[in-house]
């Protein structure tokens, strides 16, 4: 329910759409993400869902993973 339009089709470093993944870890079971579509080359793209997190904690995770 938010009037700001955010593209759903925001690329990764290699410039494709990265694929949804749901995750199955234990402290994070079904959490979707986004990871870099590219399996042989990945760039190392991935995030968590939008809607699943708010975006301070998005920052926080990516950050983490740098
Ligand atoms: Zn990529």
């Amino acid at each position: 329910m938010s009037d700001i339009s955010v593209s759903s089709l925001r690329t990764c470093h290699c410039g494709l759409v990265p694929r949804q993944f749901t995750s199955k870890t234990l402290s994070n079971s079904g959490r979707h993400f986004h990871k870099c579509a590219n399996r042989d080359k990945s760039c190392g793209y991935w995030k968590w869902d939008d809607k699943d997190f708010s975006d301070g904690v998005v920052i926080a995770i990516n950050q983490l993973q740098l």
